[in-house]
C-alpha cells in the first residue's frame, strides 16, 4: 500500500545551520505517527517543511503520491494536509466561531461547514459554550483545542499537530490526548510532534526518535515505550 505521506532523506537548513540532516519516514492512511525528541531536535522544522512553510535543501516529500516539496503552502492545505502549529496561532480578538470558520476558508459547502462546526462543538463543548466570545479569553488548553478544531475544519486527510500538550495542566493534557485517540478511532490520519514521549508513544502506531536532526530510533509506539534507552533518555527513568 502506498503511504499517504512519504518523507525521503529530508534536509532542511537555516542558513548554514542544518536543522534536519536526512530523515525518512512514512505515514500510512489511518495511522498515528509520532516524532519525539528533545528541544531543538528538528521536529517543528520537519512539520513546517512538510506544510510548505520552509523549503528543504534536499530530499523528497510525497503526499498522496504527489511530490509537494515545491508546492505553495496554501495549495498543500487544499490537498488535505492541515497543520496545527506550535504556540497555537489563534486570532485572539476574533470569536471562537470566527476562528473555526477560518479553518474552512477553502470550502464552499455551507451545509458541510455548519455540520463540522457542530461536530467541533460536540468534541469540545467548551468551545460551543463560548462560541461568541473572543478567542483570546480562552485558557491555554482551550486555545489548543480551538487550534485543533480549526485544523479539522478543512476535513484534512492528514492532520499534523505540533506539541498539542505544550504548557497544559495534566488534566487538560489528558483531554487533548483522549481527543487524539478519538480522532484516530474515527479514521483520521495524524502526524504528532510531542516532547511528552510517554503520552505520544502510548497512542501512536509508529514512533521516531529525533536527535539533532536525525532519526536515532524508530519502532512501533508500544515497543518504543518499553525500550530501555527511550525510557532512560525520554521518560526520565534511571
Ligand atoms: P522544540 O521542541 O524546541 O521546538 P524542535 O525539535 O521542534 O524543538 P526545531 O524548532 O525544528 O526543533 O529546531 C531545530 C534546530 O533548528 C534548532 O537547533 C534550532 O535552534 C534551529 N532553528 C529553528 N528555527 C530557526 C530559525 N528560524 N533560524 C535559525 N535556526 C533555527
Amino acid at each position: 500500500m502506498m503511504a499517504l505521506l512519504e518523507v525521503r532523506d529530508l534536509h532542511v537548513a537555516y542558513g548554514k545551520i542544518e536543522a534536519v540532516k536526512g530523515i525518512s519516514f512514512e505515514v500510512e492512511q489511518g495511522q498515528v505517527v509520532t516524532l519525539i525528541g528533545t528541544n531543538g531536535a528538528g521536529k517543528t522544522t520537519t512539520l513546517r517543511t512538510i506544510s510548505g512553510l520552509l523549503r528543504p535543501a534536499a530530499g523528497r516529500i510525497m503526499f498522496d503520491g504527489k511530490t509537494i516539496q515545491n508546492t505553495p503552502a496554501h495549495q498543500i492545505v487544499s490537498m488535505g494536509l492541515a497543520h496545527s502549529p506550535e504556540g497555537r496561532h489563534i486570532f485572539p480578538r476574533m470569536t471562537i466561531e470566527e476562528n473555526l470558520l477560518l479553518g474552512a476558508y477553502l470550502r464552499k459547502d455551507a451545509a458541510g461547514i455548519a455540520e463540522d462546526v457542530s461536530n467541533a462543538y460536540s468534541m469540545f463543548p467548551i468551545l460551543g459554550e463560548r462560541r461568541s466570545q473572543a478567542a483570546g479569553t480562552l485558557s491555554g488548553g482551550e486555545q489548543q483545542m480551538l487550534a485543533m478544531a480549526r485544523a479539522l475544519m478543512c476535513r484534512p486527510r492528514l492532520l499534523m499537530l505540533d506539541e498539542p500538550s505544550m504548557g497544559l495542566s495534566p488534566i487538560m493534557m489528558k483531554q487533548i490526548m483522549d481527543t487524539i485517540t478519538q480522532l484516530k478511532s474515527s479514521g483520521t490520519t495524524i502526524l504528532l510532534v510531542e516532547q511528552n514521549a510517554q503520552a505520544a508513544l502510548s497512542l501512536a502506531d509508529q514512533g521516531h526518535v529525533l536527535e539533532v536532526g536525525r532519526i536515532a530510533l524508530s519502532g512501533r509506539g508500544a515497543d518504543l515505550l518499553h525500550d530501555e534507552q527511550v525510557r532512560k533518555t525520554y521518560l526520565g527513568e534511571e
